[in-house]
């Protein structure tokens, strides 16, 4: 621990203190991982040191404050569940908003001691591993540097924002704004033409939730989306309590599905042999039940067979038509790639905000952006004129974060040059030649309902930590032969996925085809989370034979 009295000016890149402060771990983000993590350490006698870049907790739910801004998991398995207090926390709604998610979080920090263990408001700049000591030396923007045994990261999988660089930005006299960092003060957007650029899992929420207040509202699109309703009830007292009563159940399903969802594994059927009009009574009460049992409670197979998935696309592709009342419209709106290539979104009331009369729609495919202007944006038709332009393109998910940071392993090696072609990990947590580097939820580990992830992870890198104290160990690394192993296992897992591959032609961030310059690989673990929860338990049972502990 640091010797002297920190001196915070709060100025990035202005030195805070001139003490190197010495700990047992180092955790990046304040996440649901990072927060966890750090709880988890400290409860097996560690002495941790978190580093955020927000002046608060919330990863991710600090950062995405637009409006629409929530997540589409059901709330029971939105949430830390590591003490009974965390399982009988209270969201009003089935698919909670964004600041309930953050009042979590900050219950979460401020009831079990995780937030005084926190430096916020700088970011991690450089990690260095010391061969000598075993040590990383962690440095941050505003000079503060820790030295540390084990470097570990909870650095979320949406948290490097994509900013295109449109031509003629700076000419633009009117304000851009990036949902990935909302004014934390709000942004009055009543009687405001609005220019809103992206439809992905953000833009889809955010058109609804401000086309009844904006004067206008020209929707950008590249490539449509499949949006599903949430529907998103109110959750009663009774419900609640049922829940509370019945978490076990909730947690076994979570434990057993494929993305951390608390759902049945499998349905018990498959579209093989039922009929058209069945198929669409199916999909029908799945469409009013709401949210992602569209995808996963109706058939198993529309994940695995294309024939099965292109009942799903000709479904959604009727409801669009059958909503929205310009055919026009409903045509550009209409995708038509399997089901599942890009992550698919929920939100409510996303095809009938295009009824509006104020609502406009761009499709960049046929009329691509040519430039900003000073007064807006011009496109191959024309230019448009707009007071406020959203920028909602996502994130260079999995690897942008950590190419962002300065990380040094053995003999200097940059883990950007080891990642060049895409990652290359053990587990999803660890790599070769980055000693006691342990990633919690990284690239190579599930695309997954995050929360259940961060805690079944988070527990089992504090668990491989322990065991290697226990051991005596300096250090703990995979085998290069176990990273070998663990990456073929990734591609061998993406390539048999047609749905998956699909996602190389629509920009889909799990093959990283939605940042130009950004190796095509699988960026994810995709057996589904119980499998990856049965790899993490049977490492952990043969006592980690794809590391060396010494
Ligand atoms: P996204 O799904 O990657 O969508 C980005 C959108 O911006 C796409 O429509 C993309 O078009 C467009 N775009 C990107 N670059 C562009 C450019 N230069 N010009 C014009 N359009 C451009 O990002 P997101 O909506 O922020 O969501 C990212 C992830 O965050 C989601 O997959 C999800 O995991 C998470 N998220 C979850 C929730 C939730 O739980 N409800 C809400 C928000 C975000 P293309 O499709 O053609 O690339």
């Amino acid at each position: 621990m640091s010797t002297r009295a920190d001196v915070d000016t709060g100025a990035a890149g202005t030195p805070e203190t001139a003490e190197v402060e010495t700990v047992d771990a180092v955790v990046v983000g304040a996440g649901f991982c990072g927060l966890y993590t750090v709880w988890a350490l400290q409860q097996r006698g560690l002495t941790v040191r978190g580093i955020e870049a927000a002046p608060t907790v919330g990863g991710v739910w600090y950062w995405n404050r637009y409006p629409g801004a929530r997540t589409d998991t059901p709330q029971e398995a939105y949430r830390l569940t590591f003490d009974q207090r965390l399982v009988e926390w209270r969201y009003s709604r089935k698919y909670p908003e964004q600041r309930e998610v953050l009042q979590h979080l900050d219950f979460a920090a401020d009831t079990f001691g995780i937030r005084d263990r926190y430096h916020f408001s700088q970011r991690v700049v450089s990690a260095r591993f010391d061969e000598a000591e075993s040590r990383w030396t962690i440095t941050t923007d505003r000079g503060r540097v820790v030295r540390a045994q084990y470097f570990i990261t909870g650095l979320g999988l949406a948290s490097e924002s994509i900013r295109p660089a449109f031509p003629g930005a700076g000419d633009y006299r009117g304000r851009i704004v990036y949902s990935t960092d909302w004014p934390e003060e709000g942004l009055d957007l009543a009687g405001q033409r609005v220019a809103l650029i992206g439809v992905g899992s953000t833009g889809v929420q955010l058109a609804p939730a401000i086309a009844p207040f904006v004067r206008e509202l020209t929707v950008f699109q590249r490539t449509p989306n499949y949006v599903i309703p949430s529907q998103n009830p109110l959750i009663s007292d009774a419900e609640h309590d049922e829940m509370v009563a019945d978490y076990e159940r909730v947690r076994g399903l979570v434990r057993s599905h494929p993305v951390g969802f608390p759902f049945e594994l499998s349905t018990g059927r498959t579209t093989a042999g039922v009929d058209r009009e069945e198929v669409d009574r199916v999909l029908e009460s799945l469409w009013e039940r709401g949210g992602f049992a569209f995808l996963y409670t109706g058939f198993d197979d529309v994940l695995i067979d294309l024939e099965a998935n292109a009942l799903l696309v000709d479904f959604v592709q009727r409801k669009i038509r059958s909503i929205v009342q310009d055919p026009d419209v409903a045509a550009r709106l209409t995708p038509s790639y399997p089901y599942g290539a890009k992550r698919p979104p929920t939100s409510d009331g996303y095809y009938e905000t295009y009824n509006r009369p104020n609502v406009d729609l761009v499709s960049l495919r046929e009329d691509p952006i040519v430039r900003f202007t000073e007064r807006g944006i011009e496109t191959q038709s024309g230019e448009r004129e707009f007071d406020v332009v959203i920028v909602a393109t996502g994130f260079d998910s999995a690897t942008g974060p950590f190419n962002r940071i300065d990380i040094r392993g053995r003999g200097g090696a940059a883990l950007t040059e080891h990642w060049a072609g895409g990652p290359s990990t053990y587990l999803g947590i660890a790599v070769h030649d980055f000693p006691n580097m342990l990633m919690v939820a990284g690239p190579h580990s599930p695309f997954a309902n995050l929360p259940p992830g961060a805690e079944r992870i988070g527990r089992w890198v504090a668990d491989l930590v322990a065991t290697a104290r226990r051991e005596g160990a300096a250090t703990v690394e995979p085998t290069r032969e176990a990273e070998q192993r663990w990456n073929a296992r990734i591609q061998a897992d993406g390539e048999a996925s047609p749905i998956l591959t699909a996602g190389l032609e629509v920009n889909s961030a799990a093959v990283g085809a939605n940042v130009a310059g950004k190796a095509r690989a699988f960026y994810f673990f995709n057996a589904g989370m119980h499998a990856y929860s049965a790899e993490l338990d049977a490492e952990e049972q043969a006592g980690y034979p794809g590391f060396r502990l010494v």
